[in-house]
């Protein structure tokens, strides 16, 4: 076989890249054993089935072949009209590309971004794909911590030493944020923009969780004064509509970069399926209570773990504000989030994913992904509250 180029072969360089536990839990479940997953970010409900009768009826209607590159024309449009509602900054469908989910958008904007070897900044703990995604358009992932004593909100000298230090072209912030459940003060968004300017970077903002916010309110980045010039902002239905499989996410940001991204799309995609993108279209049209009805149990579920932390003192928690995930500190009982992870595994059959799956700054940590029904859900915090007891047991023994 030829060589393969440094990009594709360094994409994760460091192996498994924190998902080794969890393909460790997906072997046992298919090997019989019962193990209670809270590991990805995957609704236990499925996409609307009125949902699904708008993408059969779009399918049998025709529409199955090459959809228009940038998106259906009245998509994009519902999109621009949900971002101009929620920012108060006017986006028409000049400023939106629809691409196959926000991972696809996140590609894209560092694309545009970002030349062969620049500095991409972005916030640890982050999403377990970020630094590959960064790889994969040639760029360096240049980390910032942002500190459990911080409740997760990045620091903006911390930002700004970073962005000098490495000279970098661009800043990938997430809020509501996966893994922590973070949701971005105004300080914290106004520091950010402080530092976007001060080191003319442009920000890409990933907002997948803005429809699950459960303290304060979702603050759009390109909102903030003079921000949506430097902003491309990354959105997708799939957490907002559970519709993880359909891969629907757009990107969006000021016109004159919003033309190379489409020109970007031509050359890689060529689009997301039409009868997808009407089912979209169909499911922003349902209005906020879909969405608030998607989002119920996730919150009703976080309200649970925050009850089961009073009065004990193995786990601790800083109350996610959104999102889907609650972060617990594991420090208490001595141990590494990897390897409690993998001894609830082991003892208790209960799957979660390791802090450090997300970056150094969540070392200590794991994340509970609030994704099984109620009942099994309290069944597997039962287990996993009993597993870290009996951790902390043997420290103080
Ligand atoms: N950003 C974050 C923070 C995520 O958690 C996810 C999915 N887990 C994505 C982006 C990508 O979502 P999708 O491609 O399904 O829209």
């Amino acid at each position: 076989m030829a060589d393969l180029s440094k990009r594709i072969t360094g994409l994760t360089p460091g192996g498994d890249d924190g998902w080794g536990l969890f393909y460790r839990a997906r072997a046992l479940k298919a090997a019989g054993e019962p193990i209670l997953e809270l590991t990805i970010g995957e609704h236990d409900v499925r996409t609307d089935p009125a949902i699904l009768e708008a993408m059969h009826a779009s399918a049998r209607g025709g529409h199955t072949g090459y959809a228009a590159v940038p998106g259906i024309a009245p998509l994009r449009q519902a999109v621009a009209e949900r971002l101009t509602a929620s920012s108060g900054v006017a986006h028409g469908p000049e400023n939106v590309l629809i691409t196959p989910g926000g991972q696809a958008g996140l590609f894209a904007a560092h694309h545009a971004a970002c030349d062969e070897g620049d500095r991409a900044m972005l916030i640890d703990p982050y999403y377990a794909t970020y630094p590959g995604t960064i790889r994969g358009v040639g760029a360096v992932p240049v980390p910032v911590a942002a500190r459990p004593e911080d409740g997760f909100q990045p620091r903006e000298a911390d930002l700004a030493a970073a962005a000098e230090a490495s000279g970098a072209r661009s800043l990938l912030i997430n809020t509501p944020n996966n893994p922590t459940g973070a949701v971005y003060s105004d300080a914290t968004l106004e520091g950010i923009a402080r530092v976007a300017e001060a080191h003319d970077l442009w920000v890409i903002s990933d907002e997948v969780y803005d429809a699950q916010v459960w303290d304060g309110r979702h603050r759009p980045f390109a909102g903030l004064p003079g921000m949506f010039e430097r902003t491309l902002t990354v959105g997708s239905l799939s957490k907002s509509h559970a519709m993880t499989g359909s891969r629907l996410g757009w990107v969006a940001g000021p016109e004159a970069a919003m033309a190379h991204l489409l020109n970007l799309a031509t050359h890689t995609t060529y689009g997301v399926p039409g009868y997808i993108q009407e089912a979209g279209l169909f499911a922003l049209r349902q209005g906020p209570e879909a969405q608030a009805a998607v989002a119920a149990p996730f919150r009703r579920r976080r309200d649970m773990v925050l009850q089961r932390l009073e009065g004990q003192q193995a786990l601790r928690a800083i109350p996610p504000a959104g999102a889907m995930y609650v972060m617990l500190d594991v420090r208490a009982t001595g141990m590494s989030g990897e390897a409690f992870g993998a001894g609830l595994l082991e003892e208790e059959k209960v799957a979660i994913m390791p802090g450090e799956s997300f970056g150094a700054a969540a070392a200590g940590h794991i994340r509970v992904a609030l994704t099984l029904p109620d009942e099994q859900f309290a069944e597997a915090l039962d287990r996993l509250f009993a597993y870290a007891d009996r951790q902390v047991e043997k420290v103080v023994a």
